[in-house]
């Protein structure tokens, strides 16, 4: 598809109605599979048109979140309430949702223009608004020109957006894709992620998109649930949930964590000192009040490097034992005198020091970068 990142689809006199997403309610929704719970009874809401993005590693129930909502999955218990009615008893082929799926389930014998018709015909539509809305739909994914060819004669990157046509093409009320990426190469990805978003603001579905990629779900949504062992930990912006980790587990899938576990606090003045494991002692962190199993958490951008020996509160002497650079950032890898291993990373400029492996340094950090979070 090449890497113009234009908004190549016309302003077209066919445009989608920007008001066709509607919202959902989870109520107390659940599924066991005998007696492993894959999705623990859960509430959520999402919003009319909203992007919003589901994350968690493998097995921790996002492809059931969607099996239930799509109806494909029956529920142990609770209700989906899409627009209002509840869902319930309703087959998924009634549902008006439209869904892509990491191997693109295109029908391999049918056209390119015959997968996007496909579910026009289904419903009855006639042929003359079939033939338009097929063809608008192909020039949103700027397919025209490949109408006429079978899906085997695509790039996967191509027979995606067949996919996303074509579950887009009847204005599903809600979208649903489960990691409709992932086997796609980095670049191909990057440059789908951009035409996804923008054609989700064109065609105005609700869209639930899984992916188990955070970058990808922080470049397209506006809200992202992170799930762990059958339920939602934490739901937020990308960066609500980088600089305000709920707990252990959200704070080390996002991004890089150096984790202290607290063993006691003491009050000091107006803030408060946490004595780590290994002896690591943290001063002037700002919240003394924090339950009984909580961890420092410093994330490796709010560490800076330095040849330089400092005595002071929140620095610490280490030993580089490994490097990387990776597209402009810098990372350290340094053992302190505690026998922790932390992470710290910057973005590499002509003036920054960076070091090498084997070199003694010194870490430092600001205590109002501290997080004190739950080590549950
Ligand atoms: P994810 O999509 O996050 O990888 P899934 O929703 O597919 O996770 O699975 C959640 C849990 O439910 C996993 O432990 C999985 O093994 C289990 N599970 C999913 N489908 C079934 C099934 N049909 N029968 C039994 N267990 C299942
Ligand atoms: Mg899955």
């Amino acid at each position: 598809m090449g890497m113009s990142f234009s908004p190549t689809w016309s302003g077209d006199r066919n445009a989608m109605n920007p008001a066709i997403g509607k919202r959902i309610d989870y109520r107390g929704i659940t599924k066991a599979y005998g007696k492993h719970v894959a999705l623990k009874p859960t509430d959520l809401t999402i919003e009319a048109g909203e992007f919003f993005a589901i994350i968690g590693p493998s097995g921790s129930g996002k492809t059931t979140l969607l099996g239930l909502t799509a109806g494909f999955v029956a529920p142990s218990g609770g209700d989906i309430v899409i627009g209002g009615h509840s869902i319930g008893g309703i087959p998924p082929f009634k549902r008006n949702i439209g869904m892509v799926f990491q191997n693109y389930s295109l029908f391999l014998h049918k056209t390119v223009a015959e997968n996007i018709a496909f579910p026009l015909k289904m419903r009855g539509t006639s042929p003359q608004e079939i033939e338009t809305r097929v063809a608008d739909a192909l020039a949103q994914v700027r397919l025209s020109e490949f109408a006429g060819r079978l899906p085997s004669a695509l790039s996967g990157g191509q027979q995606q957006r067949v996919a996303f046509a074509r579950a887009a093409v009847y204005n599903p009320s809600l979208l649903i894709m489960d990691e409709p990426l992932s086997a796609l190469d980095k670049n191909l990805r990057e440059g789908l992620q951009f035409e996804i978003k923008q054609l989700h603001a064109k065609f105005g579905s609700t869209v639930l998109y899984v992916t188990h990629d955070q970058g990808e779900a922080a470049a397209m949504a506006n809200r992202i649930a992170i799930m762990n062992a059958g339920e939602i930990v934490q739901i937020g912006s990308a960066r609500e949930l980088y600089s305000k980790p709920r707990n252990r587990f959200v704070a080390s899938f996002l991004g890089s964590a150096n984790l202290f576990a607290i063993e006691k606090m003491e009050r000091r003045g107006s803030g408060a000192v946490a004595h780590c494991a290994g002896g690591l002692t943290i001063n002037g962190i700002l919240s003394g009040d924090v339950g009984a199993k909580a961890c420092v958490c410093i994330r490796p951008e709010a560490m800076t490097i330095t040849p330089v020996r400092i005595d002071r509160d929140n620095a610490l002497e280490g030993e580089v034992i490994d490097t990387t650079f990776s597209n402009g950032i810098q990372r350290h890898w340094v053992r302190l005198g505690t026998g922790a291993v932390v992470e710290q990373q910057q973005h590499i400029n002509r003036d920054r020091y960076a070091a090498s492996a084997g070199q003694r340094v010194f870490i430092e950090w600001n205590a109002s970068d501290c997080l004190i979070i739950n080590a549950e």
